[in-house]
């Protein structure tokens, strides 16, 4: 078996990647190093099965030849913050929307026999209903989530039309080792690792009691490739999750540390739960690592983030801006 990794470099696919190499797959990795970083990969460094090919999905002729013989795609390449998309709709709109589309023509072409759509939970907005299904109205609340929902349109276009065999799989907030560490203020473990490192009080949102679906990366590596080989999946939007929501207290009582409080963000949900009934009934699909195992694992590998940004309440602010700005007026 011969699969493709967009995004290989970065934190889903590398873990992606490590997945299917140890399913003996053949593994090729398209990723332009915007946000993601070689070192994810160093320790598949020399193996043979493992190609890694620099290049920028939003140029279709930077990609085209390299789906050749492809046997599945895993399409996870995409700028995935929400300050920049805010500030740079149009880069993300290039590699979200315009590189997604590319993605499916060179697929296409090729004749692979399966692409599989990193879609976002973003995309439910502030949604009605807990946990929530993937009939839940589609309301993207900034640019990042959009495009990544123009993104799966596509994806499902291209199934529609041309009956090509796409599934889309939305995320709900990953975790794991070597989340990014771009110096972009994102996701919440990124930010309270580094403080933790440095005895910094974590910068928490609001009063804290906000929930998340953190699911850990390797659940999300194993639904993926669940996905890519299971007929049952094509055609289909599903969402992937952890089972279960967990407020942010309950994440500092778990890392140990004190806190600082910061203003709550507009457009921000006060929690995400994914309805996984879908996946799991038409699969058999479901999560395995607990929040308490996953939280630990991400303290044992904590000096990861030795490199990433530390932040405090007003380089957070500074950096905010344009959330509160664009996001933040009436109506
Ligand atoms: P990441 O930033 O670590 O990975 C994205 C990768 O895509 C990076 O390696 C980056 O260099 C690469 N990339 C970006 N633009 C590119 C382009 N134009 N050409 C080639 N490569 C490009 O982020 P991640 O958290 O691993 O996210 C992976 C995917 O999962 C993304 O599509 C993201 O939207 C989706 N997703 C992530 C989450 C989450 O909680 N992390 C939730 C929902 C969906």
């Amino acid at each position: 078996m011969k699969s493709l990794v967009t995004g290989g470099a970065g934190f889903i696919g590398s873990h992606t990647v490590d997945a299917l190499l140890a399913l003996g797959h053949e593994v090729v990795v398209i990723d332009n190093l915007s946000t993601g970083r070689p070192q994810n990969l160093d320790h598949q460094k020399g193996n043979p099965k493992l190609s890694v090919h620099v290049a920028d999905i939003a140029e279709a002729e930077e990609i085209e030849g390299l789906f050749e013989g492809v046997d599945w795609v895993f399409h996870l390449a995409a700028l995935a913050d929400i300050v920049p998309s805010i500030q740079h709709p149009r880069a993300y709109y290039r590699s979200n929307v315009d590189g997604t589309f590319n993605v499916l023509e060179a697929s296409r072409a090729a004749g692979v026999k399966r692409l599989v759509y990193a879609a976002s939970s973003s995309c439910y907005g502030i949604p009605d209903a807990y946990p929530t299904p993937e009939t839940a109205e589609v309301r993207p609340e900034y640019p990042y989530a959009l495009t990544k929902w123009l993104g799966e349109e596509l994806v499902m276009h291209w199934h529609k039309i041309y009956g090509f065999p796409a599934t889309s799989t939305r995320f709900f907030n990953v975790y794991g080792p070597r989340s990014r560490t771009s110096g972009t203020y994102g996701a919440v473990f990124g930010v309270f690792l580094a403080q933790k490192l440095n005895h910094k009080p974590y910068t928490v949102v609001g009063d804290g009691t906000q929930t998340r679906d953190f699911t850990y990366v390797t659940d999300i590596a194993n639904a993926i490739i669940t996905a890519a080989g299971n007929d049952a999946a094509i055609g289909q939007r599903m969402n992937v999750g952890s089972g279960g929501t967990y407020s942010i207290n309950r994440l500092v009582e778990l890392l140990g540390g004190e806190i600082t409080y910061i203003p709550k963000r507009p457009g921000e949900p006060d929690c995400t739960y994914a309805d996984t009934s879908k996946i799991n009934s038409l699969l058999g699909w479901e999560p395995k690592v607990s929040f308490e195992d996953g939280v630990a694992n991400m303290l044992a590998h904590i000096d990861y983030w030795r490199e990433a940004p530390l932040w405090d309440p007003n380089s957070i602010a500074e950096a905010t801006k344009d959330w509160f700005k664009y996001l933040g007026k009436e109506g």
